[in-house]
């Protein structure tokens, strides 16, 4: 049997960033090129969201998500004071409204994300519990336009866990997973998928959780432009073969297997 001619997907990249300004277009060509099928732009917050939006109309190969990133979430409540990051803290904005917007478009979109929590870059009380407020509010658009989530869950991966469960959500992708394998396991027994970066070429931790979770738990990314293959260089979504590649060999499966069941388990979660 020949190989399907876009074996690949990407279920995380933002293309709305600096380092791709005026190289969406061609990026999205050599993704198809690469053999990729669909990529999906993800949104962090009101400016990022409509530029997804707006660059998906352009390229049949790019899906829509729109979200509002953890940290961009609490930029009303943070301690500006105590930020100690070597970035500004997160612009205010009327993050109610955004939510609302995300509402009245959620029907034209694949995805509500990137949306999550992190406990990493932010550590005061009063912003993690508005975190937790916003990613509720966007759990619930989630299911009422039966869409669903991206999740950023840096050093959160058990609240967020523990969250959707109460929401009710079933459909998710937990992205750039860093937790613990055992609960790894657990996010995959309850339904919600995993998606593993390019990275995995030389990151031992996801090739541990590539051997672990089951396959049809599995979906492939890149959040492009980090978590590339190459250390430094600057990662795009045709670069998912070589994820697919690296998977495959941890899991000692021929890459074309696990090619075809990671596009499946898209078509499964995304219904494209
Ligand atoms: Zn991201």
């Amino acid at each position: 049997m020949l190989p399907p001619t876009s074996p690949y997907v990407d279920v995380h990249a933002h293309l709305i960033h600096p380092s791709f300004a005026g190289e969406e277009d061609a990026v999205a060509e050599r993704a198809r090129a690469a053999g990729l099928a669909f990529v999906i732009v993800n949104g962090l917050e009101p400016k990022s969201n409509r530029a997804v939006i707006e660059l998906c109309r352009r390229h049949d190969n790019l899906l829509p998500a729109v979200g509002i990133y953890p940290v961009d979430a609490c930029g009303a409540v943070i301690d500006r004071a105590a930020w100690d990051h070597p970035f500004d803290p997160p612009a205010v904005f009327d993050v109610d409204a955004e939510i609302d917007w995300i509402d009245s478009v959620a029907s034209e979109v694949v995805a509500i994300g990137e949306v999550g929590l992190d406990a990493y870059w932010v550590r005061d009380a009063a912003a993690l519990a508005e975190q937790e407020r916003v990613l509720r509010r966007l759990c619930k658009v989630a299911i009422k336009h039966d869409k669903p989530l991206i999740l950023h869950t840096r050093k959160a991966e058990a609240r967020t866990f523990e969250l959707l469960q109460e929401e009710g959500v079933e459909r998710a992708d937990f992205h750039c997973y860093g937790g613990k394998l055992k609960l790894a396991k657990r996010i995959a027994n309850a339904g919600y998928y995993l998606s593993i970066p390019p990275v995995v070429e030389r990151a031992e931790s996801f090739q541990r959780m590539a051997q672990e979770v089951p396959l049809e738990r599995l979906l492939t990314e890149t959040d492009s432009p980090y978590m590339g293959p190459d250390r430094g260089e600057r990662n795009e979504p045709a670069n998912v073969p070589r994820g697919v590649a690296a998977i495959a060999k941890a899991r000692g499966e021929s890459a074309d297997h696990v090619a075809a069941v990671l596009r499946a388990n898209f078509r499964t979660l995304f219904g494209q």
